[in-house]
């Protein structure tokens, strides 16, 4: 047997201070997870149950730290997320054995086109085409729990061209990573690659081409995009 075209590239990571990297399995997102956030996107922060979507684990690609402005939008948006990656299998995991999946943090950028998520919205349509496109999840290098630890506080900014945009608390979200673990891993068996985006603080905004954007996540390596 052979395969009729070359195995596509798998997506990886670099882990911090190794020389090894990590193969992205699968892309979860938290939709709303920090209350001044659900504000400015028109909601209420009720406890409703976390809803998700997901992106191609190929998303994570960018060439150079750079990101072409993508087509059929006219309002890119970036949202500065923690970034969870998972270490061990499960499903129905508890909240209290959640952690012992995880096997890391990263700083991850959950580029919207936001015009064609209103459209998606109003129309009761899927996000995939504002949410899944290429290159929408650009992430920075892992770090490994035993190096950074549990991460439950600490702040999380995105600046561009210098300006803070974003600005916040992991500690202030809705639903807790041990949360959203167990949760998410009511709906699909989590495997060892896959990423949880967690949620954006308030700040989103639009992008233009040549904004330098910088997100940072205290204890973790920052990321750096130029959108060209
Ligand atoms: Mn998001």
């Amino acid at each position: 047997m052979s395969y009729v075209f070359p195995i596509h590239k798998i997506p990886v990571l670099s882990v911090a201070g190794t020389e090894d990297v990590f193969p992205v399995h699968r892309i979860y997102c938290v939709g709303q997870n920090y209350s001044e956030h659900m504000y400015e996107m028109g909601s209420n922060p009720q406890r409703d149950a976390p809803f998700f979507f997901s992106k191609p684990a190929d998303a994570v690609f960018h060439q150079n730290s750079q990101i072409s402005y993508p087509p059929v939008t006219k309002n890119l948006h970036h949202e500065i997320e923690l970034v969870v990656a998972i270490g061990e299998k499960g499903n129905k995991i508890s909240k209290s054995e959640a952690l012992n999946h995880v096997f890391g943090y990263t700083v991850g950028l959950d580029l919207t086109r936001r015009d064609l998520q209103q459209e998606a919205k109003k129309k009761g349509r899927p996000w995939a085409v504002a949410k899944g496109f290429d290159h929408s999840a650009p992430c920075s290098v892992l770090h490994k729990v035993d190096e950074v630890g549990y991460l439950e506080k600490g702040s999380i900014t995105l600046r561009v061209n210098g300006e803070i945009r974003q600005q916040g608390d992991i500690s202030e979200m809705i639903w807790s990573v041990p949360e959203i673990i167990s949760i998410l891993s009511g709906f699909f068996e989590l495997c060892p690659g896959d990423l949880i985006f967690t949620g954006t603080p308030s700040g989103v905004g639009p992008l233009k081409r040549g904004d330098k954007l910088e997100g940072a996540v205290e204890k973790l390596t920052k990321l750096e995009i130029k959108i060209v």
